[in-house]
């Protein structure tokens, strides 16, 4: 059995698959992905300037993040292993004019194809979807470059996380599909540090990302009780 089959949950990739036709729509079950992106890419830039830089992006769905760091001016590659977001995320590429290398492979795979090959690797939003996110972890560890940057994005699991993140966000404000996520597969930020550490990376930022429901804007900084970033460097 490939490692692909051995670390993905094929319902997750389905959940994924079925709302693939929305993935750019800016009022659909996506807005927050959309909402939060140029946050995400102005502190992934703030940490390491993306122009010319070869750039992964680990679960890049329909292409999102992906492409936004393609603008920026990296050249970068997306894997994913649902097959339905990835034709949506090369068809948007098509329309915008901003070229990706999207591809169907797991992180394991190309870890073992091109150790060491990335300047920067993003996963966002992803961990909390798989059976083994340290596989994952230590695959981004061995895709980057010795001193380049590893950056993650999660949910943590702790009360106020499962009120706003699966109650709020999916049964009360409806910003995301109910079953979106599943609570106990978020990560504390400890654990996904240490997760980091051991596979060789080295974590010097850790952020939050919070929603007001009365302004309806999200807003990077502060406290990871629910949704937050992690930076990391290989060392
Ligand atoms: N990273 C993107 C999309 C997040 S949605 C963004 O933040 O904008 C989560 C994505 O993870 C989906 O596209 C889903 O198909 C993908 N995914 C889930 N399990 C995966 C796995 N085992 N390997 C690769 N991608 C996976």
């Amino acid at each position: 059995m490939s490692t692909m089959a051995a670390n993905a949950d094929p319902q997750e990739l389905d959940k994924f698959s079925e709302l693939a036709h929305r993935w750019w729509d800016l009022e659909g079950k996506f807005r927050p992905l959309h909402e939060i992106n140029p946050l995400r890419l102005a502190w992934i830039e703030g940490h390491a300037p993306l122009a010319g830089k070869r750039v992964l992006d680990v679960g890049c769905g329909g292409g999102i993040l992906a492409e936004s760091m393609a603008h920026a001016g990296a050249k970068v590659t997306g894997i994913d292993l649902a097959r339905k977001p990835l034709r949506v995320a090369e068809l948007h590429g098509l329309e915008s004019g901003v070229h990706v290398d999207y591809h169907e492979i797991s992180a394991e795979d190309l870890a073992a194809q091109e150790p060491g090959a990335f300047d920067v690797v993003t996963c966002m939003e992803m961990l909390e979807h798989v059976p083994d996110p340290d596989s994952i972890v230590r695959a981004c560890a061995t895709l980057v470059k010795p001193g380049c940057h590893v950056f993650f994005s999660t949910l943590n699991r702790n009360a106020k996380a499962y009120l706003l993140a699966v109650l709020g966000a999916e049964y009360v404000l409806r910003m995301l599909s109910k079953g979106t996520h599943d609570y106990a597969k978020f990560i504390r930020p400890s654990e996904l540090a240490s997760k980091a550490r051991q596979a060789g990376l080295d974590p010097f930022d850790l952020t939050g990302l919070h929603y007001s429901p009365l302004t309806r804007r999200f807003s990077i900084g502060g406290n990871a009780d629910v949704n937050y970033l992690l930076a990391s460097r290989r060392g």
